[in-house]
């Protein structure tokens, strides 16, 4: 039996507060034939009050279905704009949108899905300074965030205000979800105690995505959502779903609450905390860190092809160089690079790579800092440049 958290328990004013109309009635009769649901349950889910936190590739569909399915309040959090790049997956907005708010958008599709649904929008970056007052008044968060230090903010509010996190997140062609901070249950740090330093993080920055996948993990948490709200059947509190679409194999694995935890273990965590931002909002503008600018690979090809004089720099380890390099590079490990800086003329154009382009993105952030003009971090690293450029090249 696994970990329950239920709301459905209802008095009579509760009855009497979220007494549905004839058209209610009429709109949710698929639920209401349930008997898991009935009209009881769908009473629960217009009393209920969902935080999702991003409108983007997660939280496109979890708030398409939670609208759908009657969930009374829904809140939703983004500070981004609608850009093209993100219709691939974030079913939530149209090409109408682009260039407007997230937040203008969703309220508009969520509106026409079903009128009765109250959205509170906050156009605003979560953070240690908003977060508590936020999800205060919510009765679960639904995790949509794509970056580590949100991650990890909405896991620590969670359980410093009680409530379950339905959690999700996708990479390529995988994905995951569970239910953290349910009473009882496990929280995010019981598995990843701490985030990991920002220039090993595989992240939104250099990561494609199906797009299909994050649809498939937000129906997901959506469906985690509405059954903790209506206390029905075994949630994913306690396990983890490991979801790959290339293989279409689902595995759930166990997971346990650590006495240890600093958030709802040992509880040392009595506040919340920023950690570095690292990756935003996936958007190339939010990708460039100061003074340094993305190349594409097909870029660079053109521009060593035509003889330009540059500094090519892999900050991989030999190991990895020895299986393959970019013509042209040299090798300097990431660790050297403070060393290698007052050597390298900061008049050239540098660009900088690694495996997918997260540690040469640290890098070139240091090359930058230290005064270079030109710095490129190649987008997807020698990844992306055996794709698109040289596929006779060794994968690793
Ligand atoms: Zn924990």
């Amino acid at each position: 039996m696994y970990l329950q958290y239920t709301m459905a328990g209802e008095t009579e004013t509760d009855r009497q507060d979220s007494a549905l109309d004839r058209d209610e009635l009429v709109r949710y009769s698929r639920h209401i034939l349930l008997p898991q649901v009935g009209e009881g349950g769908q009473r629960a889910l217009k009393r209920a009050r969902v935080l999702l936190v991003g409108a983007g590739g997660l939280g496109s569909p979890a708030a398409l279905y939670l609208a759908a399915a009657g969930v009374g309040t829904i809140g939703l959090v983004d500070f981004d704009t609608v850009d093209l790049s993100n219709l691939q997956r974030q079913i939530l907005h149209g090409s109408a949108g682009i260039g407007g708010s997230k937040l203008d958008s969703a309220r508009e599709r969520l509106r026409d899905i079903n009128p009765g649904v109250h959205v509170e929008p906050y156009q605003t970056r979560l953070s240690s300074d908003n977060a508590l007052e936020i999800a205060g008044g919510y009765d679960l968060i639904l995790d949509g965030t794509d970056n580590f230090p949100t991650r990890y903010l909405v896991n620590d509010t969670s359980v410093l205000l009680g409530i379950p996190n339905v959690h999700g997140s996708v990479y390529r062609f995988e994905g995951q979800a569970s239910v953290f901070g349910a009473a009882g249950g496990p929280c995010y740090r019981c598995l990843f105690r701490e985030p990991p330093p920002p220039h090993l993080v595989p992240s939104c920055a250099e990561g494609g995505v199906l797009g299909v996948v994050p649809g498939l993990v937000g129906t997901i948490q959506a469906t985690e959502a509405i059954k903790i709200i209506l206390g029905l059947g075994d949630t994913l509190a306690g396990r983890l779903l490991l979801i790959d679409t290339m293989s279409m194999v689902f595995r759930t694995i166990a997971i346990r609450k650590d006495p240890e935890c600093p958030a709802c273990g040992t509880r040392e965590i009595t506040e919340l905390i920023d950690y570095e931002e690292f990756c935003s909002g996936g958007g190339a503008r939010e990708r460039g860190m100061a003074g340094v600018s993305e190349i594409e690979p097909a870029q660079l090809a053109q521009r060593i092809a035509r003889g330009e004089q540059l500094e090519i720099i892999d900050v991989r380890e030999p190991y990895e160089w020895q299986i393959g390099h970019i013509p042209g590079a040299r090798l300097v490990p990431l660790g050297a690079i403070p060393d290698e800086i007052p050597r390298l003329d900061k008049k050239r154009t540098i660009i900088l790579y690694c495996k997918v382009g997260a540690r040469s993105l640290h890098a070139a952030h240091q090359v930058a800092q230290a005064g270079a003009a030109d710095v490129h971090n190649l987008a997807g690293g020698i990844v992306r440049w055996i794709d698109e450029v040289d596929p006779s090249m060794a994968r690793y």
